[in-house]
């Protein structure tokens, strides 16, 4: 069990000052791992695979905040819809459209990000940024779109990233100048948290350097 107890302090007071929340993504971690940064206060996890998070769920202390995180296909939505806290990787109207039926289905209204496909790679899911604003959110009164989630390229090269956020950032600024209800931009890994935040992230997702590399 590797949980990295300074590092955990470090983010968590650097979240705290710049009024950002810190999602600790626990995919492949086990409950034991979870459960100790829980016992510090911890109450955000990020999961990425749907059977994971529902054995996890399961076992685990029902005020957990989950966050899911992965790519989300729509015939597992029913799952998760009676508990997750939010879901960020929301990547396509289809999907807009299951969230709302399952939200229907249990009346509750479930929060989403929509995912904004920022990076170089054409691997990463997402809307274009462009077609954001387009969104018609009267078609989804079960779901709240609270506001944006990005992944930048996998590179080292800090301009492309600062310059990937910023799109991203621009973005989310339009989206909630027409919609009070927006207010999160999820922004930042272990890699690149540092840029998020100067770009005006208001939520971390780290993984690896709070639990140490997956194994
Ligand atoms: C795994 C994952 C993270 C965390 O990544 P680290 O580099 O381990 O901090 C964040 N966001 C998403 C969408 C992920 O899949």
């Amino acid at each position: 069990m590797a949980v990295n107890l300074q590092k955990f302090q470090e983010l968590s007071t650097l979240c705290k000052s710049n009024n950002a929340t810190l999602i600790a993504v626990s995919k492949i971690r086990s409950a034991a791992e979870i459960k100790v940064l829980y016992d510090l206060g911890q109450r955000d996890f990020g999961e990425n695979y749907v059977q994971e998070l529902l054995e996890k769920e399961e076992l685990l202390p029902k005020d957990i905040r989950w966050h899911f995180i992965g790519h989300l296909q729509s015939n597992k939505v029913k799952y998760i819809a009676p508990f997750v806290h939010l879901i960020h990787g929301v990547d396509s109207a289809k999907l807009l459209k299951e969230i709302n039926k399952q939200g229907k289905k249990l009346e509750r209204k479930i929060s989403c990000l929509l995912q904004v496909h920022i990076a170089q790679e054409d691997t990463k899911f997402g809307f274009d940024a462009d077609e954001i604003t387009a969104i018609d959110k009267e078609a989804y009164p079960f779901v709240t779109i609270k506001g944006l989630m990005g992944m930048a390229s996998f590179t080292e090269i800090e301009k492309i990233i600062m310059q990937e956020f910023d799109v991203l950032h621009h973005t989310y600024e339009q989206l909630r100048k027409s919609d009070e209800k927006v207010d999160t931009l999820s922004m930042g890994m272990s890699a690149d948290y540092t840029l998020a935040l100067e770009k005006g992230s208001n939520m971390l997702r780290i993984g690896s350097i709070l639990f140490g590399a997956r194994l």
